[in-house]
């Protein structure tokens, strides 16, 4: 019989690029069986408050997280902070930072794509987005919408991406930065998703290297739509770097199958849980 993990630290809201509220989330969540969940809305702590609520309601422990953007070696890498103190003025300011360099980055989007002749992307997006955090995820929605692309993975080759319309390259904070922003407010800086970045294995040391010299602690080994030669493959990763294991499954939206929440399989026992890291603290 398949062993399911109760436990998820990568989830987002409606107050990113996710579907569900912060409330509606925890319930799922919990009705799915997951007995330790983290929020991680992209460059937002701003669903933490009520995803708290919901969870002492629900009876399961919610880890205050964020997943931040930031820029090494001209490529967007994402960081997950979890266990992060929520309410620390350092990531309210650096979210608001965030939020307007998103704003702009979406009226840029918005204008590359008016130039390729589809037009009232920034105006849709703005809508979808209820926080105001405006990701290439509602880009994906509007163009699937509007008929100019099948699905996600069809927005992502022919969209949005490097020399296709819709590209801006991204200004998002350094890596030493970010890094060092979850570390001062009593976070665990995250590598998510470390297969999902189109580099080379020589670059993804070279990045895990700096990740961890700038005060890194760990790396997600189970995401979405794992197969279990990249759980080998990220393990591998985290034992040779000594790093912490993290385990979530970016969660979106119900449509996307492959990332169900509660349906992650367990992290491998012969690493050490990211978990394990501020328990030892409290
Ligand atoms: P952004 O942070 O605004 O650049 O948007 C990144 C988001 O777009 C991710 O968190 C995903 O939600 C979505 N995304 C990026 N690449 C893909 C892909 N290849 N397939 C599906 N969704 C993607
Ligand atoms: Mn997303
Ligand atoms: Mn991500
Ligand atoms: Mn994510």
């Amino acid at each position: 019989m398949t062993r399911y993990s109760k436990i998820d630290l990568h989830t987002h809201s409606n107050k990113s690029d996710g579907e569900l509220s912060p409330n509606d989330l925890v319930t799922k969540a919990s009705n799915n069986g997951i007995q330790m969940l983290a929020l991680t809305d992209h460059d937002t702590v701003s669903g933490l408050n009520d995803a708290k609520k919901a969870a002492v309601e629900e009876n399961i422990s919610l880890i205050n997280g964020v997943e931040l953007s930031t820029q090494w070696d001209n490529k967007t890498i994402h960081i997950v902070g979890l266990n992060i103190e929520a309410k620390n003025i350092l990531i309210i300011k650096a979210c608001k930072k965030l939020k307007v360099l998103r704003k702009d980055r979406a009226k840029k989007i918005s204008h590359r794509l008016s130039k390729v002749g589809i037009r009232g992307a920034y105006e849709y997006t703005k809508k979808l987005a209820v926080n105001g955090n405006i990701t290439r995820f509602h880009f994906a929605q509007f163009l699937i919408e509007k008929n100019y692309a099948k699905n996600q993975s069809d927005v992502f080759k022919n969209y949005l991406v490097k020399s296709k319309p819709g590209y801006v390259s991204a200004d998002w904070p350094n890596l030493n930065e970010t890094i060092n922003l979850i570390n001062t407010i009593g976070g665990v800086a995250v590598i998510a998703h470390p297969l999902r970045y189109k580099i080379t294995a020589t670059k993804l040391c070279k990045l895990i290297d700096e990740f961890k010299e700038c005060g890194g602690k760990a790396i997600e080994v189970i995401t979405s739509h794992n197969i279990s030669k990249e759980i080998t493959t990220a393990s591998n990763y985290a034992k040779k770097y000594n790093l912490a294991a993290s385990i979530g499954s970016d969660f979106h939206n119900e449509s996307v199958s492959w990332n169900r929440l509660g349906g992650l399989p367990l992290l491998p026992e012969s690493l050490v849980p990211v978990w394990k890291l501020w328990n030892k603290n409290n």
